[in-house]
Parts: structure tokens; C-alpha cells; sequence
């Protein structure tokens, strides 16, 4: 199973690749992706968490076993309505703090065969996708947060 990285990794930094080669290589990512968040109880996770600089993202419930992958995500609305929620991170784990996020976006994506589809999110996936863009761009979720609610001690540890 592949490993996911864990902060303060710098590769977790970098600004992730468009994806341009829709193969089957992309797809056995996509899914091992996918096994791995479940795995762990994600409910999102960005290639760059397990060391792949590509713009690729799952999302999914762990209880579902099923996700959405979305490859060169773009947000191309973001409501003026935001709301504080707690967010985690498998690349942080046991830190969680507090962001303020869109309450909902629209978002331009291809698939994993290369079609493009644009979708509405709103709740909880759409801070999963926030998030998880922010992974592409090399931003974590600490960056944005107002105040960390679990976890201080362990943030200042690695941060040392
Ligand atoms: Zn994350």
C-alpha cells in the first residue's frame, strides 16, 4: 500500500503538475489512492500526500468505499457565505484546527479518462475539496486555520 507523507516533509510544499497522460497508470493511482485513505479514515486525499507532484484528488467516505476522483481541479466560484468548520489531515496527524471556508464552489475537473465536468459542492465536500486543492498548491491546512484546536504541542515539536 502506498505511504502517505507526513508534514513537515517539503514535498508537501511543491506545486503540483498538471495531468496530462490519462492512463492506466493514473487510474491504478487514483485507486490505490483511494484504498489508502480508507484505510486510514480519510475522506479526502491529494497525490502530493503520497510523494506524486500531480494534480489528481479522491474523495470519498470511508463507509461508502466508494470516492470521486477529480484530476486538474480548478474552483471556479467560491460563495461569499463562509463558515468555520475543524479540519484534519492524514499528512498532519492529530493536529486539527479551525478554517474558515466557502460555504460552497463550483469546480471544473477532468476525469480519469480526460472528459471535463464541472459540479456544484456544497457542506462538508466542499471544505473536503478546498482542502484538498490547497494540497496542489503546497498550502496545508494550517496555514489558514484561526486556531489550532488539537495537537499545539505536536505542531511545535515538528516545527522545531
Ligand atoms: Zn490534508
Amino acid at each position: 500500500m502506498i505511504k502517505i507523507i507526513k508534514y513537515p516533509d517539503t514535498f508537501l510544499r511543491r506545486t503540483a503538475k498538471k495531468v496530462t497522460d490519462f492512463d492506466n497508470e493514473l487510474q491504478k493511482l487514483a485507486e490505490s489512492m483511494a484504498q489508502r485513505m480508507f484505510q486510514d479514515d480519510g475522506i479526502g486525499l491529494a497525490a502530493p500526500q503520497v510523494n506524486i507532484g500531480q494534480r489528481l484528488l479522491v474523495i470519498g467516505q470511508a463507509d461508502a468505499k466508494n470516492y470521486k476522483t477529480y484530476v486538474n481541479p480548478e474552483i471556479t466560484f467560491f460563495s461569499k457565505n463562509k463558515e468555520v468548520s475543524e479540519e484534519g489531515c492524514l499528512s498532519l496527524p492529530k493536529i486539527f484546527g479551525l478554517v474558515r471556508r466557502a460555504k460552497k464552489v463550483h469546480v471544473k475537473y477532468q476525469d480519469l479518462t480526460g472528459l471535463v465536468h464541472k459540479d456544484k459542492l456544497s457542506g462538508l465536500e466542499a471544505v473536503v475539496l478546498q482542502h484538498e486543492l490547497d494540497h496542489l498548491n503546497g498550502i496545508l491546512f494550517i496555514d489558514r486555520a484561526e486556531e489550532i484546536t488539537k495537537g499545539q504541542d505536536i505542531l511545535d515539536s515538528l516545527k522545531k
